[in-house]
């Protein structure tokens, strides 16, 4: 029984994009328990991570003080991914003010860009930005690489997670939002979900999923993996990983040849139809069944029952995008919509199931290198001369050409040709594909300047490290993965003298020589006033960003959760989306045909067996959080590597049983879990474990199209200690 809250504030979820909204009950400045409330996503219903995960941010770990890296300490990028302890810290670092932690990480900076007069993509400076932060501080964040630097060099976690599907759905719809909000599920007759796995990554959307499959959705789980999911499923395709194409262009090749599209729909809203039919005529399922595992009968089945539909939906998650060939992945998937003409209504449509509370936001604010606040392309003349003219920057400050990505950037640091990087609340140290080749670049820029609540892996490498605020320690908008924009309240003072991500870059962007005076507060907190503050730059991107012109700030504060578009003041949000065409020049989606490629890395001999990488229930994403969360740390304290039965018997393991895990990369020993529903020869580990780092195995092989690394596939090695 908890004893009456102190203070009760209303605030959104930090974990997954579903967005749920709670209450934080708070008691001498500390959180002591959370309840769900009536959200849009959510309705009350939280996870356990929801629920049980909000102590990190009252761990004696948190970063208290700014610190600044000793002259000749030592940056260790080979040694073991592991918590350093106080006296490491110590010999490492040294305690600093502000301000001469914010003047040291302004000088690097400076420094770096005397060095060369090469910018834009050449740049020798880089920025990582975070989905785990605030819609304003990402806006901040790509607002300072992009005018102090002079560089599109700033990515996010977006690039590990949905770049493909971007690139997917900009390419076919032109535009990368979800068509229809996930509780629409429940005005579905079919639901293909696939390479995802909600019931562990967006638990309370599962529990929509299973509510829709309870008044009779038919549900279809494409996954390698058997999934808790499957059990309520009407059939589960365990395809056999990476042959994605294989089994989607043989669902379209029945649509198609079977005469069960939607030619009304397709005359109306799309192009290239015939090059896709032509495209089509060699992906027949019987020729596609060898490749991918499935029969032909079911595969044929699974497709009518979705083209006749009376609505159906996709969801999917990063099976589907983090392959070499995650951009064909989608694309198929795109074209299923639109044949069957399975889009533009309740029940029905695509949708990418963003991972981060905030990834959707992020990437809206532009933390992407391509694109600017709104996904305007920085190749787009008239997109920067407005945000020129809003940054009041000189006309041609900003480039037309795309900066590097997440992987490129890291590749670039490795060849030192970026030299410094600002880095707010990502850990690139445990997250990038081949971490130890990650960890080794991070070691070897000249300055690295690292925001966070932890001392992380990354952290770890910093020249300086600029402690911030947590979640419910600040005030901000976050956009889920619904293109709900909410708003988080600041519930708990920050520890020591942490301060806010946005002050921190306000007060950077300053020492860089840009005249910002939004006046953030340092605390984390905000008012109503939309002329200072979080407010301010509130107001400022929505004065850049067309999908949220009638949001005000004023208006965000009264409702607190606001689904764009919301065109002007008078338009109560827009959760579905092409109801009639597509924001393309000309209003009609591309249909695109997909071609079949193999993994980038194919088991062989030495490596005879295949790596998914993932996530799992109760840690989110490298575990900085959940894993300094008791509850959550009690649930799930170590690293496993999931086996099949027949597997772990044929390799001479079994249930605890340490095993050593080897890919062309690098190699990790952890014991072993027996999970029935792993697909035979494959293994199954989770990334958030430092001392049983996944992607220190992981292949930065890229998809092409949207650079993103094929985190779902790498050949491996597993044998007994
Ligand atoms: Fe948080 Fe996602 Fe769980 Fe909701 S489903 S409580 S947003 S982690």
């Amino acid at each position: 029984f908890a004893k009456p809250s102190q203070q009760q504030v209303d605030s959104v979820c930090p974990f997954c994009g579903v967005g749920c909204q709670l209450t934080y009950h708070v008691n001498d400045g500390k959180i002591e328990h959370v309840e769900g409330i009536a959200g849009p996503a959510n309705e009350g219903r939280l996870c356990v991570k929801g629920r049980f995960g909000f102590d990190y941010a009252h761990s004696p770990e948190r970063l208290t003080r700014p610190l600044i890296r000793r002259a000749g300490a030592p940056k260790d990028p080979h040694g073991e991914l592991r918590r350093l302890t106080p006296e490491q810290v110590r010999e490492r670092f040294r305690e600093a003010t502000w301000d001469e932690a914010l003047d040291a990480a302004a000088e690097g900076f400076r420094r770096a860009l005397a060095s060369t007069v090469a910018r834009g993509r050449r740049s020798p400076v880089a920025g990582f930005g975070s989905a785990k932060g605030t819609n304003e501080e990402a806006y901040l964040f790509q607002k300072l690489v992009r005018t102090a630097f002079e560089t599109h060099n700033v990515d996010h976690c977006t690039r590990l997670c949905h770049a493909s599907s971007v690139a997917a759905l900009m390419e076919g719809l032109g535009s990368a939002v979800v068509t229809n909000p996930l509780r629409d599920v429940q005005h579905a007759d079919f639901l293909l979900v696939i390479g995802a796995n909600p019931a562990q990554n967006h638990p309370v959307g599962a529990t929509w999923i299973k509510n829709a499959v309870k008044k009779g959705a038919r549900l279809v789980l494409a996954d390698p993996r058997r999934t808790e999911l499957a059990r309520h499923s009407w059939k589960h395709l365990g395809f056999q990983p990476g042959t994605d194409v294989a089994l989607l262009n043989a669902m379209l090749h029945t649509i198609v040849f079977e005469g069960l599209t939607d030619p009304a729909y397709i005359e109306a809203h799309t192009l290239d139809f015939a090059q896709l039919k032509a495209h089509l005529a060699d992906f027949s399922p019987e020729a596609m069944a060898p490749v991918c595992g499935i029969d032909v009968a079911t595969l044929r089945e699974v497709a009518r029952a979705y083209a006749t539909a009376k609505n159906a939906m996709i969801l999917w998650g990063m099976g589907i995008s983090q392959h070499t060939h995650g951009t064909d992945n989608a694309r198929c998937l795109i074209a299923l919509a639109l044949v069957t003409g399975q889009i533009g209504r309740p029940g029905t449509g695509l949708h990418p199931l963003r991972g981060q509370n905030n990834v959707q936001g992020a990437s809206d604010a532009g933390l992407i290198p391509m694109v600017l606040p709104d996904y305007q392309r920085v190749a787009d003349g008239p997109a920067r001369e407005k945000a020129e003219r809003l940054w009041k920057l000189a006309p041609g400050t900003l480039g037309s050409e795309p900066g590097l990505t997440v992987v490129e950037i890291v590749d670039a640091a490795h060849r030192k040709e970026i030299r410094a990087m600002l880095i707010q609340g990502e850990n690139p140290a445990m997250s990038d594909p081949d971490a130890a080749h990650a960890r080794e670049a991070l070691a070897g820029l000249d300055h690295l300047v690292v925001q966070d609540i932890f001392l992380t892996e990354t952290a770890s490498l910093a020249d300086v490290v600029l402690p911030a605020t947590a979640w419910p320690e600040k005030t901000g908008s976050v956009t889920n993965t619904d293109r709900c924009v909410q708003l988080g309240r600041k519930a708990v003072p920050a520890p020591g003298d942490a301060r806010a991500d946005a002050w921190i870059t306000e007060q950077l962007a300053r020492r860089l020589g840009l005249d910002w005076a939004y006046g953030v507060a340092p605390d984390g907190s905000a008012t109503d006033d939309a002329t200072q503050g979080i407010g301010a730059v509130f107001e400022e991107m929505r004065a850049l960003m067309p999908s949220i012109a009638g949001l005000s700030w004023a208006r965000l504060r009264r409702q607190g959760a606001v689904t764009y578009p919301v065109v002007d003041a008078e338009d109560p949000g827009q959760p579905v989306v092409f109801t009639d065409g597509f924001p393309t020049p000309t209003g009609r989606a591309s249909l695109v045909g997909a071609v079949l490629k193999p993994p980038a890395e194919e088991p062989d001999v030495e490596f005879p067996m295949v790596l998914i990488t993932g996530r799992q229930l109760e840690h989110w994403h490298t575990g900085s959080m959940t894993r300094r969360s008791s509850v959550l740390d009690a649930l799930e304290p170590s690293p496993v590597v999931s086996l099949h039965p027949e597997t772990a018997r044929r390799l001479g393991l079994w249930a605890g049983a340490q095993a050593q895990v080897r890919s062309r990369r690098g190699e990790v020993a952890l014991p072993v879990r027996i999970d029935e529903g792993m697909p035979r020869e494959t293994a199954f580990i989770p990334f958030a474990y430092a001392e049983a780092a996944a992607n220190l195995l992981t292949n930065p092989a890229l998809d092409p199209v949207g650079k993103i690394a094929e985190l779902k596939y790498c050949a491996v090695d597993v044998r007994p200690v």
